[in-house]
């Protein structure tokens, strides 16, 4: 059993994928060609935003939108506690702070509450000047967007919303990538929509933003290439990317489907066994994971260690919250309290997921699980006799 089956989704795209590769590498056109601006009108139009910009990777997403923001020392992004260190990483790359914020036990994603609480702190302390919420859209839920956007406009903060687990998810119809004043997303083959290499990319509906972001992929340049008029990076989707990716988007509503169903399926038979992943209610994820919560470690891992033993893949999205990496916790930035972060990277387990999962293979997941803690039960049972 697969993780995540790229292989299986490879057969099933074959036939146009094959000959969009080819295609790619026949065109000679192999950065910028005319595949790269289709893609993007494309994404634009799925998303529902007027600009996308296309780049090398989610991380360099992430950076472009801070750089178009003036995003540096003294200034003070909000992430998420719990997420993937990139959302951090590129806040630190500009050289501003990271002010990590806990998150919320069952949507995993940023807790608006606690988000006040840190807004507040950071302006009593004085140090660094509120500037940007980084949400993420953990696992493919879309953040609480109702409650962050009050949050933002009472404080006159900026939302980055990091989509690279979130591409295709929605609120009411109102679909990810589509909720921040600036959205990224990734295209890293793991994500829901996943290229063969690295990829990703902005959305906005500012044009002086999509202007600036289109400018610092490419070196800062003006009106031309060989002008330049910043400092920018090197930071575009290849050519061949672009190809794949628009064979793998007239795929993605039916594989959305196909998560969605697999989900329901996890979730009516684990329901009474675990603490199952919580949908609100409106909200659609595209399931980058389907997570589950244990009730302490020692029962997380021997799950994880019981499922190794019968040949099923598991993984630990995240073991460690992001403010006790070891690149920050010797960062000089003060210990934040994060209490329920650091409670989900004890207790989650993430399992075998995407499009083309079977029901066999669900049930195969769903019984070893049973199984587990029908044992972990029995063997409680006899300790406490
Ligand atoms: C994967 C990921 C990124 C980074 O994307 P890359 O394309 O790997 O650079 C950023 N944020 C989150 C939440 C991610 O899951």
């Amino acid at each position: 059993m697969q993780f995540r089956d790229l292989k299986q989704q490879y057969q099933v795209l074959k036939a146009g994928m094959d000959k969009a590769i080819l295609d790619a590498a026949a065109s000679g056109a192999h950065i910028m060609g005319p595949q790269v601006q289709e893609l993007e009108k494309q994404l634009a139009d799925y998303v529902g935003t007027g600009h996308c910009i296309s780049c090398a990777s989610g991380t360099d997403a992430l950076t472009l939108a801070l750089k178009a923001w003036d995003i540096k020392r003294g200034d003070a992004v909000f992430v998420p506690d719990f997420t993937f260190f990139s959302s951090a990483e590129a806040v630190s790359l500009e050289g501003a702070t990271p002010v990590f914020v806990d998150v919320d036990r069952e949507t995993f994603n940023i807790d608006p509450a606690d988000l006040e609480n840190k807004i507040e702190a950071t302006i009593r302390k004085g140090e660094s000047v509120p500037k940007v919420i980084i949400t993420v859209d953990l696992f493919g839920l879309p953040a609480n967007y109702p409650a962050i956007r009050r949050i933002a406009r009472n404080h006159r903060l900026l939302i980055l919303e990091d989509g690279a687990q979130g591409f295709g998810g929605s609120i009411g119809g109102k679909r990810n990538c589509s909720f921040g004043d600036i959205s990224t997303t990734s295209f890293f083959p793991a994500k829901p929509l996943g290229c063969y290499g690295d990829g990703g990319a902005c959305f906005t509906d500012n044009d002086e933003w999509a202007a600036l972001m289109d400018s610092y992929r490419m070196h800062g340049k003006g009106s031309s290439k060989y002008e330049n008029v910043r400092i920018g990076m090197n930071s575009r989707l290849d050519t061949i990317q672009a190809s794949i990716l628009q064979v793998k988007l007239k795929a993605f509503a039916e594989e959305l489907e196909a998560v969605n169903k697999a989900a329901a399926e996890y979730t009516a038979r684990l329901a009474d066994l675990v603490e199952t992943p919580v949908v609100p209610a409106g909200f659609l994820s595209s399931w980058a994971q389907y997570t589950v919560r244990l009730n302490g470690k020692t029962e997380r891992d021997g799950l994880q260690a019981y499922l190794e033993g019968q040949g099923i893949p598991s993984m630990v999205y995240y073991p460690t919250p992001l403010h006790r990496q070891t690149a920050y916790r010797d960062s000089g930035l003060p210990e934040p309290d994060c209490p329920v972060a650091g409670r989900l990277c004890e207790t989650v387990l993430s399992l075998p997921m995407h499009p083309y999962i079977s029901s066999e293979e669900i049930n195969r997941v769903c019984n070893a699980i049973e199984a587990f803690l029908h044992r972990e039960k029995e063997a409680g049972g006899e300790r406490s006799r």
